[in-house]
């Protein structure tokens, strides 16, 4: 059997998480899989953005066999913990991160930028590939700037368009990595059925970068407004720029989901929105909004997760965000795309050695054992996002009280690891997602220099 075809569509965190992963596996260099990955976005451009993410549990066991644990570690934004501020800047209560990894609160111990993470899975997945060809495989080949415009399956095979070349390609198998609003699932699940799949919790954010200013320091400062407004403020790890998470949970005002509907190319709507919202909120809201608008890194999206009773059709699967988002506040959203990734290239070990004639007994497994950990990824803590968000100052002054009295006795840091052991709720499920061996190359003795070369 000639190796397979495989289109992984997305350049994020799991599209090239899973090439890595498919190149690593052991099998001789001429039945290794030949891949495609396919960016909407120019080459190192804008599929490199996004603020502050967090690597946990499996998540952290995973970059490690990837050989990219120390180079992650070295680029974190050092953030120190969530610190509840008031208007005045008064601190009501803090949490430090446990940097031992084993207690999952707000800040874990790897955060990081998407776009910093998301250069590093590529430049690896790139590093990976020319091993590959070196020992005579076919590498990566990448495609930047284009998308789909149409998928076709028939004959055990699947036929695409892209959209700007006009070019048609067949592969054996295609892997919908493109992100919460993911095309591939638009056009192979239906467009008509997205409103039953993706399910906004009420929340929209705005996610962009400002100048440093000296008291922005190292924790993430975290304030409410009422009508549960809410703005974070976190280091980059730079130095140079502080990064923010704007927030309003509103089930009232439909603009803000139409804002969200019309894209990115819908930047000056969507801060015009947020201004509307902050420009009365007090704080720092003057001066974020100032530099939100002339920032160029924004980023707007509904806070939504993705709900799926399967995560393939034929020849069509999804993964990451495209398939079950589990949305921002769950703190799971890059640990399960690198779950994911490892598993599904684990799981497609018998279609690529030769074993299975097609992926689907595969594929079939890859639902079976990806279905509880989504479900606990998704699971949201209690009262998400509604009761974290007051409507009234009171309300708010109330949420200070309640979370530092919770804090100063310890009864916080108990009954999270308590509920989190027994309900694997929010981040805690990160430290429950099994990692099984899958006999692929190991990559953690693997070191680089700072250019990029191999020791
Ligand atoms: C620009 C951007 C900024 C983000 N910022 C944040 C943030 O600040 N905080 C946070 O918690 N999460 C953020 N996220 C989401 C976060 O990256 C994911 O939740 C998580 O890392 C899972 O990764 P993923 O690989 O499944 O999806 P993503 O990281 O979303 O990657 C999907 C990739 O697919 C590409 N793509 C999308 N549509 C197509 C298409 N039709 N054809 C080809 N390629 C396509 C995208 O450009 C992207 O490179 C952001 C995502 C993006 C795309």
């Amino acid at each position: 059997m000639p190796p397979p075809k495989i289109l992984i569509v997305g350049c994020g965190i799991a599209g090239p998480t899973l090439a890595s992963f498919l190149l690593l596996s052991d099998v001789p260099p001429s039945q290794k899989p030949h891949i495609t990955i396919l960016e909407r976005e120019a080459k190192g451009r804008a599929h490199l953005r996004g603020q502050n993410i967090d690597i946990r549990g499996a998540g952290v066991t995973i970059i490690r066999k990837l050989g990219l644990e120390a180079q992650i570690r070295a680029a974190t934004t050092g953030e120190e913990g969530v610190q509840l501020v008031d208007e005045n800047n008064t601190v009501w209560s803090q949490r430090g991160v446990d940097k031992t990894g084993t207690i999952q609160s707000g800040t874990a111990d790897i955060e990081i930028l998407r776009g910093r993470l998301s250069e590093l899975c590529w430049k690896n997945s790139q590093r990976i590939s020319a091993e590959a060809e070196a020992g005579g495989a076919r590498g990566i080949e990448y495609i930047f700037g284009d998308c789909l415009r149409e998928i076709k399956q028939k004959d055990d095979k699947v036929h695409v368009l892209l959209a700007k070349s006009g070019e048609r390609r067949i592969f054996d198998l295609i892997v919908g990595a493109d992100g919460m609003q993911s095309r591939t699932r638009k056009l192979v699940w239906g467009e008509e059925g997205e409103k039953e799949r993706l399910k906004p919790i009420g929340m929209y954010a705005g996610f962009f970068s400002i100048p440093r200013e000296d008291h922005d320091g190292n924790w993430r400062r975290w304030f409410h407004a009422p009508d549960r407004r809410g703005i974070m403020i976190r280091p980059d790890g730079v130095g140079a720029r502080s990064t923010i998470f704007m927030y309003v949970v509103n089930d009232k005002d439909p603009r803000f989901l139409e804002v969200a509907n019309k894209g990115n190319g819908n930047a000056q709507a969507q801060k015009a929105l947020l201004e509307e919202y902050f420009k009365d909120a007090g704080w720092e809201c003057e001066r974020i909004i100032r530099e939100m608008k002339v920032t160029d890194d924004f980023y707007y999206d509904t806070v939504s997760q993705v709900k799926m009773d399967t995560w393939n059709k034929g020849r069509v699967v999804l993964l990451g965000d495209a398939g079950y988002c589990a949305s921002p506040i769950s703190g799971m959203g890059t640990t399960l795309a690198f779950s994911a990734a490892y598993k599904l290239a684990g799981y497609l070990q018998t279609y690529i050695k030769g074993e299975s004639s097609d992926p689907f007994s595969s594929l079939v497994k890859y639902n079976e054992q990806m279905r509880p950990i989504v479900e606990d990824a998704q699971q949201l803590a209690p009262g998400q996002p509604h009761v974290y968000n007051p409507e009234t100052a009171w309300g708010i002054w109330i949420l200070h009280v309640l979370v530092f009295s919770l804090s100063y006795t310890r009864i916080l840091f108990i009954v999270t690891k308590f509920f989190g052991r027994i309900l694997h709720l929010g981040p805690q499920a990160a430290d429950y997602v099994p990692v099984e061996e899958f006999g692929f190359k190991d990559m953690s003795q693997w070191e680089v220099d700072d250019a990029g070369r191999k020791r």
